[in-house]
C-alpha cells in the first residue's frame, strides 16, 4: 500500500495516515494527497455514495486540523505568507524558513 504522508511535511504526517487509515477502511481509494496555498488536499474514489458521504467529513476534518497545524514540526499554527507561497507554520518554522531565504540570498 502507498505511504501517502509523504506527499506531505513531517507535521501533518499523522493527520494524513490517520485520515488514510479510514478512509480506505471504509473501501476508498486515496487518488492523491498535497499540500496547496498551505491546505491540505486529499482526494478519493468512493465506490458507492454511501462510501462518499462516509469519507466526506474525514477529509473536511483533517483539512480543518491541517489548517491549524504546522506542517513543518505538528505544533500549533497558522496559514502564512513566505513569498508568495501560502504555507502552514508555527512562528518558528516560519522564522527559518525565513532565514533560509536570507542564507539564499546571499550566495
Ligand atoms: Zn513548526
Amino acid at each position: 500500500m502507498k505511504v501517502w504522508s509523504v506527499c506531505v511535511g513531517e507535521g501533518w504526517k499523522s493527520i494524513v495516515d490517520e485520515a488514510v487509515q479510514q478512509l480506505t477502511g471504509a473501501g476508498a481509494t486515496i487518488t492523491q494527497v498535497k499540500e496547496k496555498f498551505g491546505g491540505l488536499r486529499i482526494y478519493y474514489n468512493a465506490p458507492s455514495d454511501e462510501i462518499y458521504e462516509y469519507c466526506a467529513p474525514i477529509v473536511r476534518r483533517a483539512a480543518l486540523y491541517a489548517d491549524i497545524t504546522c506542517e513543518d514540526c505538528g505544533v500549533p499554527g497558522k496559514n502564512v505568507n513566505v513569498d508568495g507561497w501560502y504555507r502552514t507554520l508555527c512562528p518558528e518554522c516560519f522564522k527559518l524558513r525565513l532565514k533560509d531565504r536570507e542564507d539564499w540570498l546571499k550566495v
